[in-house]
């Protein structure tokens, strides 16, 4: 479903992703762990192209975003980029909401605007998604009066609203006390066994651990391990080690 090779991204000379490839498959969990500033939400940004790789292949599903020539990426044309940006969903650790609109406007809002899809239908859909979130008597509520969690289920819905083939989350629940972590968790297990197709960035090892079909483990710009959970929390490798050891 997603494939990225040999992805390269410097800021002012600063080496942030060296030489990072992976593989997503269809209905696959895949989780990124690592310590601050390893480059894991960077890898997010370039990935939903919030921000543009140096060099490196980005292809969903067959259909190259970014293409590696001579040395940079090459991206595609503006309305091929449009096509992509519609496989994928992405949620923030800060929720990123319309402070200004309504919950059911925050959901409906670009299934309406961006995907010209019917009103009747969009609306349907919303409220069976908040309906799932747990979220059916705030439909008309604003952002500031709901807790972090319910921000957190609106914009995972609002996500979802898009019908995105995979979804992205960089630390979904970093903003969030431990009582609503568990909420917000909760439900990505759900969207996992639906088979859901995500990429996460966490720091809840536990939660990596459990639910991830894949881990790869990330430090200073590379990949340091990779592989089946089991694999990866069982490594001997020193900084893997080092950085779980930070957890117990
Ligand atoms: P955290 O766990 O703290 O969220 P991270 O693994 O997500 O960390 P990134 O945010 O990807 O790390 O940052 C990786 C490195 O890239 C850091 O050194 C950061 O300062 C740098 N960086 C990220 N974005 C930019 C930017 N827009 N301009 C300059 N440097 C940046
Ligand atoms: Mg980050």
């Amino acid at each position: 479903l997603l494939e990225m090779n040999h992805i390269k991204k410097s800021f002012d000379g600063l080496e942030v992703l060296k030489d990072i490839s992976l593989t997503v498959n269809e209905g696959q969990v895949l989780s990124i762990i690592g310590p601050s500033g390893s480059g894991k939400s960077t890898l997010l940004r370039c990935a939903t192209m919030l921000e543009k790789v140096d060099d490196g292949d980005i292809i969903y599903m067959g259909e190259a975003a970014a293409k590696s020539e001579g040395g940079r990426a090459i991206y595609a044309k503006t309305s091929d980029l449009k096509r992509i940006h519609s496989y994928y969903g992405l949620v923030f650790q800060n929720f990123n909401l319309f402070p200004h609109y309504s919950v059911i406007k925050n959901i409906t809002d670009a299934p309406l605007k961006v995907q010209h899809r019917n009103k009747k239908e969009v609306f349907e859909e919303a409220k069976e998604l908040l309906r799932k979130m747990g979220l059916s008597d705030k439909a008309n509520a604003y952002p500031h009066q709901l807790s972090g969690g319910q921000q957190q289920r609106v914009s995972i819905a609002r996500a979802l609203a898009m019908n995105p083939k995979i979804l992205f989350f960089d630390e979904p629940t970093s903003a969030l006390d431990p009582e609503l972590t568990g909420e917000i968790l909760k439900i990505i297990k759900n969207l996992a066994a639906e088979k859901m197709t995500m990429v996460i960035v966490t720091h809840e090892m536990n939660f990596a651990r459990n639910v991830s079909d894949y881990v790869i483990f990330m430090d200073k710009g590379v990949i340091v391990e990779e592989g089946s959970p089991e694999t990866v929390f069982n490594s001997q490798n020193q900084r893997m080690k080092e950085f779980l050891g930070k957890f117990n």
